[in-house]
């Protein structure tokens, strides 16, 4: 018999982790898709529940000093808590804005209300809207057990399709994204719909390009990443490496943007599925990353 547990701090809840197998339950908007048996039916679960949406101490969004990883690194962090929801992510004027426009493409108002950034980075699917911009920002994991807190990069806590670094005893508790001078960003889903449609393929871009005396652009930040083009989020730091530094003029350059193009071409790797083709997503993503091209070297 499945038992259903709701405690109201981080410590009963993490007491409860402790001891047996059981499933994790914020919003549970995943869960209970992944869950139901036929419609019009409860779903079933077959471990103890323990729902994590009463933990007050779960529900901030705050900046804190963090100990900076190297000389020049941020020493300020945003942490985002596990219980918050995708709505007052995508309200809050701390957070930052390539992450709002992911979350706002999640979904409908009336889920956003209810599902939480936790659970759309633990259920791990390439297609959530919510982790390029994440992995743009450098985001970073804290996951909590009795034991204590470990923190890694979100891009290493996430290993495969519905896969995470995620022991039985422990659980994320909050997300910490490094505090840092914002360019310009973007977020572009391609889904069947506007609202309320799972993501065909997406692209989160951040650059900044600022101007010399003569008037001429130069990049000095470029990132970008792929949603549902592969088994995890594509985000390639040596590729970006590439366009840093360079004249924005270069990018008028149709034999330098071919190469550039030509390089995430190999490592955008979609699949066929019931939302779209491979061919489809290979081709929607790299006309979004010519199209981005073509805007910068307007600046
Ligand atoms: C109609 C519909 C439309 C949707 N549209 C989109 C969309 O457009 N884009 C998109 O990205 N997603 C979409 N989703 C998926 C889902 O709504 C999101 O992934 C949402 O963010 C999940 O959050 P949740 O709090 O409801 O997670 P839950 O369902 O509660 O949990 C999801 C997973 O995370 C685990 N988990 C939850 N919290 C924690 C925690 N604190 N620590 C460790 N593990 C935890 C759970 O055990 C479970 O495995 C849609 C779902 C539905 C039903």
């Amino acid at each position: 018999m499945v038992e259903v547990y709701r405690p109201e701090t981080l410590e009963q809840a993490l007491d409860k982790l402790a001891v047996g197998e059981h499933t994790l339950f914020s919003g549970g908007t995943d869960l209970m898709v992944r869950h139901s048996v036929r419609p019009g039916m409860s779903p079933t679960f077959d471990r103890d529940v323990v729902f994590v949406d009463a933990i007050d101490e779960l529900k901030h969004i705050t900046e804190a000093e963090i100990e900076p990883e190297g000389e020049g690194a941020p020493d300020c962090a945003l942490f985002i808590g596990a219980g918050v929801t995708l709505s007052e992510i995508e309200s809050h004027p701390l957070v930052p804005d390539v992450l709002r426009q992911g979350v706002a493409k999640i979904a409908a108002p009336a889920l956003r209300n209810r599902a939480t950034m936790a659970g759309n980075i633990c259920n791990a699917s390439p297609a959530a809207d919510s982790l390029p911009a994440l992995y743009l920002l450098n985001a970073r994991v804290v996951l909590s057990s009795l034991k204590g807190q470990r923190e890694m990069a979100l891009e290493d806590f996430i290993m495969a399709p519905g896969l995470t670094q995620l022991r039985a005893d422990e659980m994320l508790t909050h997300v910490v994204i490094p505090k840092q001078d914002l360019p310009e960003s973007f977020y572009h889903k391609v889904g069947t719909r506007a609202a309320n449609a799972l993501t065909k393929v997406s692209v989160a871009g951040l650059a900044r390009v600022v101007k010399g005396r003569t008037g001429k652009g130069k990049v000095v930040d470029w990132r970008v990443a792929f949603g549902a083009v592969g088994p995890t989020i594509v985000r390639s730091r040596e590729l970006e490496s590439l366009l840093v530094g360079q004249p924005t003029e270069k990018l008028t350059k149709p034999r330098f943007v071919d190469e550039v193009v030509g390089m995430y071409s190999e490592i955008i790797r979609p699949i066929d599925d019931q939302r779209s083709t491979a061919d489809y997503r290979h081709q929607a993503s790299i006309n979004l990353l010519r199209r981005w091209l073509s805007q910068l070297s307007m600046q």
